[in-house]
């Protein structure tokens, strides 16, 4: 390819700071937050207008599977917060049990065999009521940083990271104004994508699927659309009376077959419907179908291949919207109210000197540093055929948080050191939250005393977590806790894609 020479230049130093956190999504909210309250001077980068990530400009508003007693901590009293205004329904144990996982587990297996955990707390679904209102989640997100004193740019890329030797000093953005320096004692990435730790030249997993039908293909996105008009209570009957069609979380396989042999350009191949994404009621319905597959050795950070991906979504969602409004009752006046300016993607993840892997999730594994819990299970049905409750509450390990090589790089949610299907659960929001509390709570330390965090005490990371309510290890919970989990995992709940991919499971376990 041909090169031109860009000239060199000064670029001004805008400011000199202890934690620098590089993306706004859950994972550098607990960052910021937990950085700025213990005591570091703290900026946050984000490149949209608002902060969020996937969970604002995705529309993915809900925290799945959040559990008071595993996580607690930043993304509680976000929750806390958003229910005081009005924006997240409060916890219903009716709606729980009506929930079509739990009241199967209810028909099934007799309510006086289920731990009573799973009909009273949300462990043992997605998270219906969990779900916000994204445009107060924005307001209550500035108010938090205002009140934390974080110092917050908006609309500010970062374009590059200034690395000095093995040494992170800082990074370059890019906005409207032109190029800015920020220098910090510790930058952690929370890009979703692993552009720090990529950019500065750190060791990185990129995003090959190692095995299954799209072995050594690169990622694939997917995303999520609002249909507004929808007559959901016309449509709720309509499932009631079509379970075997509409029952399980993905539905509509039937129709979409028949709708892509008739020519409809429809990737994914069921359509989760929920009617439960309008807080305030009305008749709105989040639709999650779009799927995109890279072309082959294309990835997802080329910008031909991110528009043509946007161009697919957009086409897929209005012939999903087409497919509802002929074949749905309910969806007859529906129209396509909102699409997501940012699908899911997943490109780099920084590599530490632990890299947590699927076997290890399905073991419940305990770590001596840890410094989180996920109990999310990673949806890796790309290549499974299948999405099943098949692990159990795990610790993370701080080593799996920080850069091996790279000095004073840290990352959370999306872009921890993990195999790629262990990402599949791992960056989910709850445990992105509470990955980014511990993230900003060891850069302000190490910060404030002037190490690496590498070199970072981890007794005292760990205390100073507790002593802000987040639950660092399931060695430090009860049995009673896990129980819902075991039970999930022995009956092994399971929603059928393909199943009849068969696979190594094996080899699973390694990634
Ligand atoms: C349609 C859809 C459905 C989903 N369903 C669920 C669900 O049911 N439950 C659940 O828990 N999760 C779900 N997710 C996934 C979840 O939202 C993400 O995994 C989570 O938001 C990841 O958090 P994160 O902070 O690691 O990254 P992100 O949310 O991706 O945030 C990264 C942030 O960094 C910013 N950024 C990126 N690069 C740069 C840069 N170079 N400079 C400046 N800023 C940058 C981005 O703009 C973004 O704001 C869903 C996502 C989508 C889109």
């Amino acid at each position: 390819m041909e090169t031109i020479k860009e000239p060199s230049r000064d670029i001004p130093i805008r400011d000199k700071v202890d934690v620098i956190v590089v993306g706004g999504g859950p994972a550098g909210i607990g960052a910021a937050l937990s950085s700025a309250r213990n005591g570091a001077k703290t900026v946050l980068i984000e490149r949209f207008g608002s902060l969020g990530g996937q969970q604002t400009q995705g529309l993915n508003s809900v925290f799945s599977r959040v559990d008071p007693q595993l996580h607690n901590g930043i993304v509680h009293e976000v929750i806390h917060r958003l229910m005081e205004g009005g924006a997240m329904r409060k916890p219903d144990e009716r709606q729980i049990r009506s929930n079509p996982m739990v009241s199967r587990f209810i028909k099934r297996y007799g309510e006086e065999n289920i731990p009573k955990r799973l009909l009273n707390t949300n462990v043992g679904w997605w998270g219906g009521e969990t779900i916000f209102d994204l445009e107060y989640y924005k307001f209550l997100l500035d108010s938090m940083m205002q009140e934390a004193g974080v110092n917050l740019y908006l609309h500010s890329f970062a374009a590059a990271a200034i690395r000095d030797g093995n040494t992170l000093k800082g990074i370059i953005t890019e906005g409207k104004e032109g190029r800015r320096a920020l220098l910090g004692k510790a930058v952690i990435d929370t890009t979703g994508d692993g552009d720090i730790a990529w950019k500065c030249g750190a060791p990185v997993m990129d995003d090959k699927i190692p095995l299954g039908r799209r072995k050594g293909r690169n990622m694939g996105s997917l995303t999520a659309f609002y249909l507004g008009g929808v007559d959901v209570r016309k449509w709720l009957d309509f499932r009631k009376a079509h379970m075997d069609e509409w029952g399980q979380m993905y539905g509509g396989h039937r129709i979409i077959k028949e709708a892509r042999k008739k020519g409809a350009h429809i990737r994914g191949d069921s359509i989760i419907l929920s009617p439960m994404h309008s807080v305030h009621g009305g008749g709105r319905v989040w639709v999650m179908n779009p799927m995109y597959g890279p072309r082959e050795d294309h990835h997802l950070w080329m910008p031909e291949e991110q528009t043509n991906l946007e161009i697919s979504l957009r086409k897929q969602a209005f012939a999903v919207q087409n497919l509802l409004k002929q074949q749905i009752p309910g969806f007859e006046k529906c129209f396509v109210e909102k699409t997501a300016n940012y699908p899911v993607t997943t490109m780099h993840r920084i590599i530490g000197d632990h890299v947590v892997n699927v076997a290890e999730m399905r073991e419940g594994k305990a770590f001596e540093d840890s410094i989180a819990i996920n109990n999310q299970p990673p949806d890796i049905w790309e290549v499974t055929g299948r999405w099943g409750y098949e692990i159990l509450p795990h610790d993370i390990p701080y080593r799996s948080i920080v850069s091996k090589e790279v000095d004073n790089l840290l990352a959370a949610g999306t872009t921890i050191s993990c195999g790629i299907f262990t990402n599949g659960g791992l960056r989910y929001c709850t445990p992105s939250m509470c990955t980014g509390q511990a993230a900003g709570t060891a850069a302000a330390l190490a910060a404030m005393n002037n190490i690496s965090p590498k070199d970072l005490d981890v007794n005292l990371l760990r205390d100073t977590l507790r002593m802000q309510k987040a639950v660092v290890s399931v060695r430090e919970v009860t049995e009673e806790i896990i129980e819902p989990y075991r039970f999930m995992k022995s009956i092994s709940v399971v929603n059928k894609k393909n199943s009849d991919v068969s696979i190594d499971e094996e080899a699973i376990g390694r990634y």
